[in-house]
């Protein structure tokens, strides 16, 4: 069924915007665009090695102790290095967005819109060079590159048409002899702390809804993807951002993340990253610090185990295909990942073989090469765990495929399925954060939504079922954020789907939702007398 066209937004001094539409992924198999791809490439590698100095209102700072950040597919490539803040530094960027809020928050809706608009249209035009970016600092392959730059073009239309919603008129009750009005403000300084496996489309997602609904920001990017992050500032300064309404905070989240966090003049923090960090942001923030006047908000996305389950009564190749690309897709380095498949005992033997077949011909390699369907993970770290995890799993269940050492400059790790595993066990319990699979056989459909609602977590998940009774109850009984039926669970749309999760998965603020600007926002009441 066709969707309504939603209302064209309009807010004085401003013109009418379209009906917000999803940014469309450009299309690689097309010769030119491949060249054009090529190309930026090529360019991006020219720009390796850059020094890029902290920036602080309108003061450029040298601190001397550098970030390396590394190409993960070939780590004999510095993309950047980028100096890092201290303490001190840390606590002045605070006073700095403090100092500008008053005068920002003052800034017409209209024209902070109208900025938001001309930074999803420089976003446009730069494209496949922030694709270019991706793919190297953060081992996207080309398609997942292009759907996280695609995603922040969206969080920018998205987010500019509710800003015009909510700057204008609200409805609410006039009482006789009153005129009633609701309006919204800023709340002040926010700090925004994303992860790195979203490395442009969270981070300025989050960086975006907090500027334009008037709110000075203190951005401390992931210490994996700080080049992206010195891009993204570019772009925001070309849209006329002015210099104090932000600032890109490069450092290390444990040497300047409890400073950020706990000081007085912090507002509110934005962040999406793991449970651990998110627990302890949130604990802190909590404290009320000398000096501070408000409760700090705390917008906490976090980590996930989400499962797939597959009915009996389902298609399985498509079951297949959508449990592959949701566990393998960019690595498994996706909080809407699936790391568990949950499958009815009628079926699992079956899907096992398909699956393995497939998950075995997946190439690993370099992400810049479009041929390889998996690039590298984040870091030497974060494969080691992944190693760790899959020498768990072979204790906790039998390995079908993956657990071998990959060749190349990178840290790549080939897919790894374990099967037969229990719901005790710490690999269907905890977040690997990588390409490793549990697969675990239910003995009928609620035995399977049992298990997959088995988790501390409740982010995304999935269900592949014919049987309309069965979708039915996992509409009803699957705890998850965001539900997917008969499709994969990752890949969600800016407008469609608003992303966030239930339990330790986070505070559920929905992303790229309706709701989502509210948590940026205070509301005031305004009761005057008439007549
Ligand atoms: P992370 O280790 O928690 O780091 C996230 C951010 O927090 C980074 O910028 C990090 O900075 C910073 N940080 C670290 N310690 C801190 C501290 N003590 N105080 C303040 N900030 C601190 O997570 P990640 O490895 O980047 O990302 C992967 C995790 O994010 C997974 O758990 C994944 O599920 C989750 N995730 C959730 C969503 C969602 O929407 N629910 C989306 C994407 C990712 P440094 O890099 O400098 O350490």
């Amino acid at each position: 069924m066709p969707k309504p066209a939603l209302p064209p937004c309009h807010y004085e001094g401003m013109e009418t915007l379209p009906e917000f539409r999803n940014e469309p992924y450009t299309d690689f198999s097309i010769p030119a665009n491949r060249a054009a791809m090529e190309q930026a490439l090529e360019q991006v590698r020219g720009q390796f090695g850059h020094d890029y100095q902290l920036r602080i209102g309108s003061d450029w700072i040298a601190t001397g102790d550098r970030l390396i950040s590394v190409n993960p597919s070939n780590t004999r490539q510095v993309v950047g290095t980028h100096h890092k803040a201290t303490p001190d530094l840390a606590k002045r960027s605070i006073e700095c967005a403090y100092a500008y809020s008053s005068k920002w928050c003052r800034t017409p809706a209209a024209e902070r819109v109208r900025m938001l608009l001309d930074a999803a249209r420089i976003l446009r035009r730069r494209k496949m060079e922030f694709d270019a970016w991706l793919i190297y600092e953060s081992g996207k392959t080309w398609p997942e590159a292009e759907a996280d730059v695609s995603e922040a073009i969206d969080f920018c239309e998205f987010y500019a048409r509710e800003m015009l919603r909510l700057a204008g008129p609200q409805k609410v009750v006039q009482l006789p002899g009153e005129d009633d009005q609701l309006m919204y403000l800023p709340l002040g300084v926010g700090v925004v702390i994303p992860p790195w496996n979203f490395p442009l489309a969270i981070m300025a997602g989050m960086t975006v809804a907090a500027l334009v609904t008037g709110n000075t920001v203190v951005l401390k990017p992931s210490s994996e993807t700080p080049t992206i992050a010195a891009k993204f500032a570019e772009v925001l300064l070309e849209a006329g951002f002015p210099e104090e309404s932000f600032t890109v905070l490069t450092g290390s989240g444990s040497a300047v993340g409890d400073v950020l966090v706990e000081h007085p003049k912090t507002r509110f923090i934005a962040f999406t990253g793991s449970r651990d960090v998110g627990l302890r942001i949130n604990e802190l923030a909590s404290k009320t610090q000398p000096g501070q006047i408000w409760i700090k908000r705390v917008v906490a996305e976090m980590g996930g185990k989400d499962a797939i389950v597959v009915d009996a009564e389902s298609d399985l190749d498509k079951a297949v295909e959508g449990v592959l690309v949701s566990a393998f897709g960019y690595q498994g380095q996706k909080c809407s990942a699936c790391s568990r498949a949950i499958v009815d005992a009628q079926v699992y033997e079956p899907f096992l073989e398909k699956l393995t077949s497939k998950a075995k011909s997946l190439r690993v390699g370099p992400a810049d090469d479009p041929a390889n369907y998996m690039g590298p993970v984040i870091s030497a770290g974060a494969r080691k765990t992944i190693l760790e995890y899959i020498e768990v799993g072979k204790q906790e269940g039998r390995l079908l495929t993956g657990g071998t050492d990959a060749d190349g400059e990178g840290y790549f790790v080939p897919p790894a399925i374990v099967a037969d595993v229990d719901a005790k066990a710490r690999i269907f319990q905890e977040e690997i954060f990588g390409p490793v699979l549990a697969v675990t056989k239910a003995r009928d459909f609620e035995h399977a939504l049992e298990l997959a609602n088995d988790s501390q977590y409740g982010l995304t998940g999935a269900v592949y079922s014919n049987n309309p009774e069965h979708l039915r109850q996992a509409t009803e009984q699957f705890h998850v954020g965001n539900l997917y039926l008969n499709r994969k669970c990752t890949g969600a749309m800016v407008g469609a789907h608003p992303f966030g999760g239930f339990n330790m998965s986070g505070t559920d603020s929905k992303a790229g939702g309706p709701d989502y600007l509210m948590l940026f926002l205070q509301a005031k009441s305004i009761a005057r007398k008439v007549g």
